[in-house]
Protein backbone atom coordinates (compact mmCIF):
# COMPACT_ATOMS: atom_id res chain seq x y z
CA UNK A 1 0.00 0.00 0.00
CA UNK A 2 0.94 3.60 -1.05
CA UNK A 3 0.76 5.96 2.12
CA UNK A 4 -0.98 9.12 0.22
CA UNK A 5 -0.85 11.53 2.96
CA UNK A 6 1.84 14.06 2.27
CA UNK A 7 0.33 13.73 -1.80
CA UNK A 8 -2.75 15.41 -0.36
CA UNK A 9 -2.98 19.09 0.81
CA UNK A 10 -6.02 17.92 2.95
CA UNK A 11 -3.54 15.81 5.01
CA UNK A 12 -6.04 12.90 5.01
CA UNK A 13 -4.37 9.64 5.76
CA UNK A 14 -5.34 7.52 2.84
CA UNK A 15 -3.86 4.73 0.80
CA UNK A 16 -3.73 3.75 -2.59
CA UNK A 17 -2.41 0.04 -3.96
CA UNK A 18 1.06 1.46 -5.57
CA UNK A 19 2.59 5.01 -5.93
CA UNK A 20 5.34 5.53 -8.93
CA UNK A 21 7.32 8.98 -9.27
CA UNK A 22 7.74 9.81 -12.84
CA UNK A 23 10.58 11.89 -13.35
CA UNK A 24 10.67 11.65 -16.89
CA UNK A 25 8.29 11.22 -19.95
CA UNK A 26 10.04 7.76 -20.41
CA UNK A 27 8.91 6.40 -17.44
CA UNK A 28 5.41 6.46 -18.28
CA UNK A 29 6.26 3.70 -20.79
CA UNK A 30 6.14 1.48 -17.61
CA UNK A 31 2.78 -0.20 -18.61
CA UNK A 32 -0.07 0.69 -15.69
CA UNK A 33 -2.08 -2.20 -14.75
CA UNK A 34 -5.89 -1.22 -13.49
CA UNK A 35 -7.03 2.26 -12.45
CA UNK A 36 -4.88 4.87 -12.05
CA UNK A 37 -4.37 8.80 -11.23
CA UNK A 38 -2.39 11.23 -11.92
CA UNK A 39 -1.49 13.37 -9.50
CA UNK A 40 0.61 17.06 -8.70
CA UNK A 41 0.96 18.59 -5.46
CA UNK A 42 -2.02 17.14 -4.22
CA UNK A 43 -3.56 20.37 -3.61
CA UNK A 44 -6.85 20.47 -5.33
CA UNK A 45 -7.92 16.77 -5.06
CA UNK A 46 -10.43 15.10 -1.78
CA UNK A 47 -9.79 11.25 -1.61
CA UNK A 48 -13.07 10.22 0.02
CA UNK A 49 -11.36 6.77 0.71
CA UNK A 50 -8.46 4.17 -0.31
CA UNK A 51 -7.82 3.85 -4.25
CA UNK A 52 -7.78 0.49 -5.67
CA UNK A 53 -5.05 1.36 -8.28
CA UNK A 54 -1.86 3.41 -8.92
CA UNK A 55 -0.75 7.02 -8.75
CA UNK A 56 1.38 8.07 -10.93
CA UNK A 57 3.08 11.45 -9.37
CA UNK A 58 4.50 14.03 -11.86
CA UNK A 59 8.23 15.06 -10.83
CA UNK A 60 9.16 15.79 -14.25
CA UNK A 61 11.15 18.75 -13.89
CA UNK A 62 13.37 21.74 -15.87
CA UNK A 63 12.59 25.03 -17.32
CA UNK A 64 14.06 25.97 -21.15
CA UNK A 65 14.13 28.71 -22.71
CA UNK A 66 13.06 29.16 -26.14
CA UNK A 67 13.33 32.05 -28.16
CA UNK A 68 12.07 35.99 -28.18
CA UNK A 69 9.50 36.82 -30.17
CA UNK A 70 8.40 40.15 -31.96
CA UNK A 71 4.99 41.09 -32.01
CA UNK A 72 3.99 39.19 -34.56
CA UNK A 73 4.98 36.40 -32.84
CA UNK A 74 8.04 35.61 -34.70
CA UNK A 75 11.42 34.47 -33.77
CA UNK A 76 13.18 37.81 -32.96
CA UNK A 77 17.30 38.32 -31.67
CA UNK A 78 16.87 42.27 -31.25
CA UNK A 79 15.90 44.51 -28.83
CA UNK A 80 12.12 44.90 -29.75
CA UNK A 81 10.75 41.42 -28.94
CA UNK A 82 7.86 41.62 -26.78
CA UNK A 83 7.47 38.07 -25.56
CA UNK A 84 9.50 34.82 -24.95
CA UNK A 85 9.11 31.17 -25.01
CA UNK A 86 9.65 29.16 -22.24
CA UNK A 87 8.87 25.49 -21.64
CA UNK A 88 8.62 23.60 -18.20
CA UNK A 89 8.37 20.23 -16.61
CA UNK A 90 5.00 19.50 -15.50
CA UNK A 91 6.06 18.36 -11.83
CA UNK A 92 8.07 21.85 -11.04
CA UNK A 93 6.17 23.75 -8.28
CA UNK A 94 4.24 26.85 -10.33
CA UNK A 95 5.14 29.26 -7.48
CA UNK A 96 8.76 28.64 -7.61
CA UNK A 97 8.77 29.18 -11.68
CA UNK A 98 6.70 32.42 -11.27
CA UNK A 99 9.41 33.16 -8.82
CA UNK A 100 12.04 32.44 -11.35
CA UNK A 101 10.82 34.20 -14.18
CA UNK A 102 10.36 37.03 -11.97
CA UNK A 103 13.97 36.97 -11.53
CA UNK A 104 14.55 36.73 -14.87
CA UNK A 105 12.83 40.00 -15.81
CA UNK A 106 9.81 37.64 -17.69
CA UNK A 107 6.21 38.69 -16.52
CA UNK A 108 2.75 37.62 -16.62
CA UNK A 109 2.41 35.46 -14.20
CA UNK A 110 2.63 37.73 -11.36
CA UNK A 111 -1.43 37.46 -10.32
CA UNK A 112 -1.03 33.62 -10.20
CA UNK A 113 1.78 33.35 -7.09
CA UNK A 114 1.50 31.26 -4.01
CA UNK A 115 -1.00 29.30 -5.64
CA UNK A 116 0.02 25.87 -4.49
CA UNK A 117 0.85 22.42 -6.82
CA UNK A 118 2.45 22.00 -9.84
CA UNK A 119 2.85 23.73 -13.41
CA UNK A 120 1.51 19.91 -15.22
CA UNK A 121 -1.80 20.26 -12.98
CA UNK A 122 -2.55 23.78 -13.26
CA UNK A 123 -3.86 23.50 -17.47
CA UNK A 124 -6.36 21.37 -15.88
CA UNK A 125 -8.54 23.82 -14.24
CA UNK A 126 -7.01 27.24 -16.32
CA UNK A 127 -5.96 28.08 -12.59
CA UNK A 128 -6.54 31.86 -12.16
CA UNK A 129 -6.55 34.27 -9.17
CA UNK A 130 -7.01 38.31 -9.11
CA UNK A 131 -8.08 38.95 -12.67
CA UNK A 132 -5.57 36.76 -14.38
CA UNK A 133 -6.28 33.13 -15.76
CA UNK A 134 -3.24 30.60 -16.57
CA UNK A 135 -4.59 29.84 -19.76
CA UNK A 136 -3.95 33.17 -21.47
CA UNK A 137 -0.31 32.86 -21.00
CA UNK A 138 0.24 29.18 -22.37
CA UNK A 139 1.10 28.55 -25.91
CA UNK A 140 0.59 24.60 -26.16
CA UNK A 141 0.90 21.67 -23.54
CA UNK A 142 2.64 18.58 -24.18
CA UNK A 143 1.39 15.25 -23.01
CA UNK A 144 1.38 11.33 -23.09
CA UNK A 145 -1.08 9.00 -23.07
CA UNK A 146 -0.84 7.27 -20.23
CA UNK A 147 -1.83 3.71 -21.61
CA UNK A 148 -0.76 3.96 -24.96
CA UNK A 149 2.39 6.03 -24.65
CA UNK A 150 1.30 8.45 -27.49
CA UNK A 151 2.66 12.25 -27.51
CA UNK A 152 -0.04 14.79 -27.90
CA UNK A 153 0.81 18.30 -28.35
CA UNK A 154 -2.38 20.67 -27.55
CA UNK A 155 -2.38 24.77 -28.59
CA UNK A 156 -3.74 26.96 -26.67
CA UNK A 157 -6.75 27.09 -28.46
CA UNK A 158 -7.14 23.26 -28.42
CA UNK A 159 -6.56 23.13 -24.27
CA UNK A 160 -10.84 25.49 -24.79
CA UNK A 161 -9.44 27.10 -21.31
CA UNK A 162 -12.35 28.37 -19.60
CA UNK A 163 -13.48 29.35 -15.80
CA UNK A 164 -11.82 26.86 -13.91
CA UNK A 165 -12.22 24.00 -16.73
CA UNK A 166 -10.37 23.23 -20.23
CA UNK A 167 -10.19 20.17 -22.65
CA UNK A 168 -8.40 18.02 -20.48
CA UNK A 169 -11.65 17.75 -17.76
CA UNK A 170 -14.13 16.26 -20.56
CA UNK A 171 -14.94 12.85 -21.13
CA UNK A 172 -12.01 11.26 -23.07
CA UNK A 173 -9.08 13.08 -22.01
CA UNK A 174 -8.28 12.48 -18.72
CA UNK A 175 -5.99 9.82 -19.84
CA UNK A 176 -3.39 12.20 -20.85
CA UNK A 177 -0.73 12.85 -18.74
CA UNK A 178 0.65 16.66 -19.06
CA UNK A 179 4.70 16.95 -19.03
CA UNK A 180 5.36 20.30 -20.00
CA UNK A 181 3.80 23.44 -20.57
CA UNK A 182 4.90 26.14 -23.05
CA UNK A 183 4.28 29.54 -22.14
CA UNK A 184 4.60 32.31 -24.03
CA UNK A 185 4.97 34.96 -21.97
CA UNK A 186 5.73 38.97 -21.86
CA UNK A 187 8.82 40.96 -21.16
CA UNK A 188 7.38 43.83 -20.39
CA UNK A 189 5.58 44.56 -17.27
CA UNK A 190 1.81 45.46 -17.49
CA UNK A 191 0.31 45.33 -14.29
CA UNK A 192 -3.10 43.23 -14.17
CA UNK A 193 -5.14 45.41 -11.26
CA UNK A 194 -8.58 45.22 -12.10
CA UNK A 195 -9.16 42.80 -8.86
CA UNK A 196 -10.39 44.57 -5.44
CA UNK A 197 -7.00 45.00 -3.05
CA UNK A 198 -4.86 45.75 -6.18
CA UNK A 199 -6.60 48.71 -7.11
CA UNK A 200 -5.70 50.95 -5.59
CA UNK A 201 -1.62 50.38 -5.61
CA UNK A 202 0.78 51.07 -7.87
CA UNK A 203 3.28 48.73 -8.81
CA UNK A 204 6.84 49.68 -10.20
CA UNK A 205 7.54 45.69 -11.14
CA UNK A 206 6.16 42.48 -11.34
CA UNK A 207 7.70 41.21 -8.13
CA UNK A 208 6.25 44.12 -6.08
CA UNK A 209 2.93 43.05 -7.66
CA UNK A 210 3.80 39.27 -6.55
CA UNK A 211 4.61 40.59 -3.15
CA UNK A 212 1.44 42.22 -3.10
CA UNK A 213 -0.15 39.44 -3.92
CA UNK A 214 1.22 37.09 -1.42
CA UNK A 215 0.57 39.47 1.50
CA UNK A 216 -3.02 39.66 0.22
CA UNK A 217 -3.25 35.19 0.08
CA UNK A 218 -1.35 35.08 3.56
CA UNK A 219 -3.68 36.88 5.15
CA UNK A 220 -6.97 35.20 3.64
CA UNK A 221 -5.69 31.65 3.23
CA UNK A 222 -4.75 28.83 5.36
CA UNK A 223 -1.11 27.40 4.34
CA UNK A 224 -1.63 23.60 3.99
CA UNK A 225 1.65 22.92 5.39
CA UNK A 226 -0.10 23.86 8.83
CA UNK A 227 -3.89 23.47 8.21
CA UNK A 228 -4.82 20.93 5.90
CA UNK A 229 -7.31 22.28 3.11
CA UNK A 230 -7.56 22.29 -1.13
CA UNK A 231 -8.49 25.63 -1.47
CA UNK A 232 -12.04 27.18 -2.60
CA UNK A 233 -14.14 23.69 -2.09
CA UNK A 234 -16.78 24.89 -4.24
CA UNK A 235 -16.40 26.85 -7.79
CA UNK A 236 -18.20 29.92 -8.09
CA UNK A 237 -21.84 29.69 -9.36
CA UNK A 238 -22.77 31.62 -12.67
CA UNK A 239 -26.49 33.09 -12.02
CA UNK A 240 -28.83 35.28 -14.67
CA UNK A 241 -29.34 39.21 -14.11
CA UNK A 242 -32.55 38.38 -12.79
CA UNK A 243 -31.11 36.41 -10.27
CA UNK A 244 -28.94 38.71 -9.22
CA UNK A 245 -31.33 41.53 -8.80
CA UNK A 246 -33.56 39.17 -6.64
CA UNK A 247 -30.64 38.82 -4.18
CA UNK A 248 -30.01 42.73 -4.27
CA UNK A 249 -33.32 43.01 -3.87
CA UNK A 250 -33.12 41.01 -0.46
CA UNK A 251 -29.24 41.91 0.49
CA UNK A 252 -28.39 44.85 -0.55
CA UNK A 253 -25.32 44.44 -2.25
CA UNK A 254 -24.03 41.01 -3.29
CA UNK A 255 -20.28 40.82 -4.79
CA UNK A 256 -20.77 39.97 -8.32
CA UNK A 257 -19.02 40.01 -11.70
CA UNK A 258 -20.31 40.67 -15.10
CA UNK A 259 -19.22 38.22 -17.57
CA UNK A 260 -18.88 38.57 -21.39
CA UNK A 261 -22.01 36.05 -21.99
CA UNK A 262 -24.36 38.50 -19.62
CA UNK A 263 -24.13 35.90 -17.10
CA UNK A 264 -23.03 36.85 -13.42
CA UNK A 265 -20.38 35.40 -11.21
CA UNK A 266 -21.22 35.07 -7.90
CA UNK A 267 -18.48 35.05 -4.77
CA UNK A 268 -19.53 31.41 -3.61
CA UNK A 269 -17.84 32.36 -0.11
CA UNK A 270 -20.28 35.01 0.41
CA UNK A 271 -23.12 32.92 -0.01
CA UNK A 272 -21.67 30.43 2.89
CA UNK A 273 -21.23 33.43 4.87
CA UNK A 274 -24.56 34.79 4.49
CA UNK A 275 -25.59 31.07 4.60
CA UNK A 276 -23.62 31.13 8.41
CA UNK A 277 -21.43 28.74 7.52
CA UNK A 278 -18.44 30.37 7.44
CA UNK A 279 -16.18 29.43 10.90
CA UNK A 280 -17.94 26.84 11.54
CA UNK A 281 -16.89 23.30 12.83
CA UNK A 282 -18.37 20.20 12.33
CA UNK A 283 -15.54 17.49 14.86
CA UNK A 284 -12.47 17.65 13.04
CA UNK A 285 -13.35 19.57 9.89
CA UNK A 286 -14.46 23.12 9.69
CA UNK A 287 -14.68 26.15 7.44
CA UNK A 288 -11.88 29.02 7.27
CA UNK A 289 -13.05 31.85 9.43
CA UNK A 290 -11.66 34.67 6.65
CA UNK A 291 -12.41 32.71 3.83
CA UNK A 292 -16.15 30.77 3.84
CA UNK A 293 -14.85 28.86 0.79
CA UNK A 294 -11.96 26.78 2.23
CA UNK A 295 -12.75 23.59 4.44
CA UNK A 296 -9.74 22.99 6.51
CA UNK A 297 -8.83 19.57 8.10
CA UNK A 298 -8.30 20.83 11.90
CA UNK A 299 -6.21 17.57 12.58
CA UNK A 300 -6.95 14.27 12.23
CA UNK A 301 -10.16 14.51 9.79
CA UNK A 302 -11.85 11.25 8.13
CA UNK A 303 -12.18 11.79 4.66
CA UNK A 304 -16.19 11.39 5.46
CA UNK A 305 -16.16 14.10 7.74
CA UNK A 306 -15.14 16.40 4.90
CA UNK A 307 -17.64 15.62 2.70
CA UNK A 308 -20.32 15.22 5.35
CA UNK A 309 -18.99 19.09 6.26
CA UNK A 310 -19.12 19.94 2.18
CA UNK A 311 -22.77 18.57 1.55
CA UNK A 312 -23.53 20.40 4.72
CA UNK A 313 -23.01 23.55 3.79
CA UNK A 314 -24.03 23.43 0.31
CA UNK A 315 -27.77 21.77 1.39
CA UNK A 316 -27.73 25.02 3.67
CA UNK A 317 -27.08 27.21 0.39
CA UNK A 318 -29.22 25.78 -1.52
CA UNK A 319 -31.83 25.83 1.03
CA UNK A 320 -31.37 30.02 1.56
CA UNK A 321 -30.80 30.99 -2.10
CA UNK A 322 -32.15 27.95 -4.22
CA UNK A 323 -28.24 27.64 -6.01
CA UNK A 324 -26.09 25.00 -6.13
CA UNK A 325 -23.00 24.89 -5.55
CA UNK A 326 -20.73 22.44 -7.76
CA UNK A 327 -16.90 21.59 -6.14
CA UNK A 328 -14.15 22.89 -8.01
CA UNK A 329 -12.18 20.29 -5.90
CA UNK A 330 -11.72 16.68 -7.91
CA UNK A 331 -13.17 13.97 -5.81
CA UNK A 332 -11.80 10.26 -6.15
CA UNK A 333 -12.92 7.20 -4.72
CA UNK A 334 -12.19 3.51 -4.21
CA UNK A 335 -12.35 2.87 -8.19
CA UNK A 336 -11.63 6.17 -9.28
CA UNK A 337 -13.18 9.91 -10.08
CA UNK A 338 -16.56 10.19 -8.34
CA UNK A 339 -19.12 13.13 -9.55
CA UNK A 340 -20.34 15.17 -6.45
CA UNK A 341 -23.56 14.04 -7.24
CA UNK A 342 -22.37 9.80 -6.10
CA UNK A 343 -20.90 10.67 -2.83
C1 LIG B 1 -4.38 27.09 -0.16
C2 LIG B 1 -4.78 26.84 -1.58
C3 LIG B 1 -5.05 27.91 -2.40
C4 LIG B 1 -5.44 27.70 -3.74
N1 LIG B 1 -5.69 28.78 -4.52
C5 LIG B 1 -6.06 28.60 -5.80
C6 LIG B 1 -6.32 29.73 -6.64
O1 LIG B 1 -6.19 30.88 -6.23
N2 LIG B 1 -6.70 29.51 -7.92
C7 LIG B 1 -6.84 28.24 -8.42
O2 LIG B 1 -7.19 28.11 -9.61
N3 LIG B 1 -6.59 27.14 -7.66
C8 LIG B 1 -6.22 27.30 -6.37
N4 LIG B 1 -5.96 26.20 -5.58
C9 LIG B 1 -6.16 24.85 -6.13
C10 LIG B 1 -4.84 24.18 -6.63
O3 LIG B 1 -3.73 24.78 -6.11
C11 LIG B 1 -4.77 24.16 -8.16
O4 LIG B 1 -5.88 23.50 -8.71
C12 LIG B 1 -3.49 23.47 -8.67
O5 LIG B 1 -3.39 23.60 -10.06
C13 LIG B 1 -3.44 21.99 -8.31
O6 LIG B 1 -2.14 21.56 -8.60
P1 LIG B 1 -1.62 20.16 -8.06
O7 LIG B 1 -0.31 19.90 -8.68
O8 LIG B 1 -1.66 20.15 -6.58
O9 LIG B 1 -2.74 19.20 -8.68
P2 LIG B 1 -3.37 17.90 -8.01
O10 LIG B 1 -4.22 18.32 -6.86
O11 LIG B 1 -2.34 16.88 -7.77
O12 LIG B 1 -4.31 17.43 -9.19
C14 LIG B 1 -5.45 18.17 -9.54
C15 LIG B 1 -6.12 17.51 -10.74
O13 LIG B 1 -5.27 17.60 -11.87
C16 LIG B 1 -4.91 16.31 -12.35
N5 LIG B 1 -3.48 16.39 -12.69
C17 LIG B 1 -2.48 16.82 -11.89
N6 LIG B 1 -1.32 16.82 -12.57
C18 LIG B 1 -1.59 16.37 -13.81
C19 LIG B 1 -0.80 16.14 -14.97
N7 LIG B 1 0.52 16.36 -15.00
N8 LIG B 1 -1.42 15.66 -16.08
C20 LIG B 1 -2.74 15.42 -16.09
N9 LIG B 1 -3.55 15.60 -15.02
C21 LIG B 1 -2.97 16.09 -13.89
C22 LIG B 1 -5.18 15.36 -11.21
O14 LIG B 1 -5.50 14.06 -11.71
C23 LIG B 1 -6.37 16.02 -10.53
O15 LIG B 1 -7.57 15.68 -11.20
C24 LIG B 1 -5.57 26.38 -4.24
C25 LIG B 1 -5.29 25.29 -3.39
C26 LIG B 1 -4.89 25.52 -2.08
C27 LIG B 1 -4.57 24.35 -1.20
Amino acid sequence: MFDLSAYNTFNLTVYAQEGRVIATPEDLAQPVRGPFIILGGGSDVLFTEDFAGTVLINRIMGIEYGPKLDVHGQPTADDNATHILVRVGGGVLLDDFIATMIAEGICGLENLSLIPGTVGAAPIQNVGAYGVEIGELIACVEAREVLSGKCVTLTKEQCRFSYRSSIFKEQGWSNLFITHVIFKLPLRFTPQVNYAGLQSCEFKNAAALRARVIALRTEKLPNPKYVGNAGSFFKNPYVSAAKVAELQAHYGTVPCYLQSDGRYKLAAGWLIDQAHCRGIKHGQVGTWGKQALVIVNLGGAKPHEVVALAKYVSAEVRNQFALDLVPEVRLYGKHGEISWDQI
